[in-house]
């Protein structure tokens, strides 16, 4: 089933897109335009849905949050649909040069992804006629992603940052405690609408971010407890009787999983240990 929805917020306007081979989809990619900005470009498997919904916009400039491929994998078809520029921070250049492989779960999900060599960076400010976008570094899901945030209206595109206030599985790479850490920083920002890349919150934006905050907070907490108390990995996801997601895991080849959680806060704590090792006499 192919679900394509659109919907506007003030001047904004938000598309999402989902496709499964049996059933509702589950996930969706969101893409924005506003002022002739196109933020994200959504996923290779709809690619030919996507470029038809946005054929009549017009778009002057297309800027990606990240490398994920469900952000960058129409770049290249729609930078020539509209025969635009296309910008990311300058991390994500880098990255989407020669971008890592994904997993089965993410190609069947989202669909593959092409290096593109020729995205130009943009790290502080990207300006629309009418808007000017904050551009602010959110690592943690990813160590290139950021957010766009325009302070006169209060709109923060938080591209993954929230999600949702419960999160299931984490990548490999993916980073507790800077994920942490980006969450409290968006939150000194005055903003209540969070246009997120999977799942808007159109009301009450900020205290949905919270919520995630205070979930990941409580996680990291819970095994770092049982961390210093000397249990391993595996003894930690018993005690706190976590279930795995096995379809995810297996079809993700264990890139994606819970245990990734919890190694991610491990992660965090042995290197903190490790400094301290390296400082004592
Ligand atoms: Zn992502």
């Amino acid at each position: 089933m192919t679900i394509i929805k659109e919907f506007n917020y003030e001047e904004i306007k938000g598309f999402k897109f989902g496709k499964q081979l049996f059933g509702k989809p589950k996930m969706f990619s969101h893409i924005y335009f506003i002022d002739g900005l196109l933020i994200d470009t959504g996923h290779s498997q709809m690619r030919k849905e996507i470029i038809k919904t946005t054929e009549h916009l017009a778009v002057q400039q297309i800027f990606t949050t990240h490398h994920h491929e469900d952000h960058t994998g129409n770049v290249l078809a729609l930078r020539k649909q509209f025969n635009c520029k296309a910008y990311a921070p300058t991390l994500c250049c880098e990255i989407m040069k020669n971008p890592p492989k994904i997993s089965f779960a993410q190609k069947i999900t989202w669909g593959e992804r092409p290096p593109i060599v020729d995205l130009i960076p943009k790290d502080t400010w990207i300006k629309t006629p009418n808007h000017q976008f904050q551009i602010i570094p959110i690592p943690g899901h990813a160590i290139d992603m950021v957010a766009l945030y325009e302070p006169r209206r209060k709109w923060l595109f938080s591209s993954d940052l929230y999600v949702n206030s419960y999160i299931g599985y984490f990548l490999n790479n993916e980073c507790i405690s800077t994920q942490i850490a980006s969450i409290r920083s968006i939150l000194a920002l005055d903003f209540d609408v969070l246009l997120c890349s999977h799942n808007p919150q159109l009301k009450n934006g900020k205290q949905q971010l919270v919520k995630k905050l205070q979930f990941l907070e409580t996680f990291f907490e819970r095994v770092a407890l049982l961390y210093n108390e000397g249990l391993q990995a595996k003894e930690i996801f018993r005690q706190l009787k976590l279930k795995e997601n096995n379809v995810v895991k297996l079809l993700s080849g264990g890139s994606l999983s819970k245990m990734n959680m919890v190694k991610s806060v491990l992660n965090h704590l042995e290197v903190g240990r490790k400094k301290i090792h390296m400082l004592s006499p």
